[in-house]
């Protein structure tokens, strides 16, 4: 198997699990997986597709600059800039962007202090925190329409080689070396938000 056939595979194996998890509403979402480093490639999602079906025709290699590397009438996602900059900032494989509610409530809740906090949990570990009092700290930026502007915006919170940020009511982007840490930070950061959103619910309750 070529290595662009096997980050295909992975990739498509990554978009079947979210998408059973309901995580590409009305087509959105984007996922992206390097092939290869100098020059640049990556697979990206086409634009629009039904993420919950599996075709030849789900990614598309693009290059650094986030074109299609071989003539093709499939457009990458809107937002692959998003995942350029990951790639060009950082030694990162695997980069995923959803919008679920859970992660939209908790950008427009803690939006305007521009970070959610999170602490005392099992789960920040994903993030390599192992300290009892370590801090888990996701950053919300604002959402231009502008894919350029937020591509500018976001970079700057890109400082690792694995992370999230929050889009204020747009979604979440993690990135990881490879797809199984990227699914890993994600589940590990939609944990947390669902978590933390039925705890102010039940506090409301008392
Ligand atoms: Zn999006």
């Amino acid at each position: 198997m070529s290595l662009l056939t096997e980050r295909w595979e992975e990739l498509a194996d990554v978009k079947d699990e979210l998408a059973v998890r309901d995580w590409f509403m009305g087509t959105s979402g984007n996922l992206a997986i390097k092939v290869n480093d100098d020059p640049l490639q990556f697979l990206v999602t086409a634009s629009g597709k039904d993420k919950r079906k599996r075709t030849s025709e789900d990614f598309l290699l693009v290059d650094g600059n986030g074109k299609p590397v071989n003539e093709t009438h499939l457009k990458p996602s809107a937002e692959t800039l998003l995942h350029v900059e990951i790639y060009q900032k950082t030694s990162a494989g695997c980069s995923l962007h959803v919008h679920t509610v859970d992660n939209n409530i908790i950008s427009e809740l803690y939006g305007d202090k521009g970070e959610v906090v999170f602490a005392g949990q099992e789960l920040i570990k994903a993030f390599d925190l192992w300290d009892e009092d370590a801090v888990l700290r996701i950053p919300i930026i604002s959402n231009p329409a502008h894919i350029p502007t937020l591509a500018k915006e976001f970079s700057e919170y890109i400082q690792e080689d694995k992370g999230a940020v929050l889009i204020r009511n747009h979604g979440i982007t993690v990135w990881g070396k490879n797809a199984f840490e990227a699914k890993k930070l994600l589940e590990a950061s939609e944990f947390l938000f669902r978590y933390h959103l039925r705890l102010l619910d039940y506090k409301n309750k008392i």
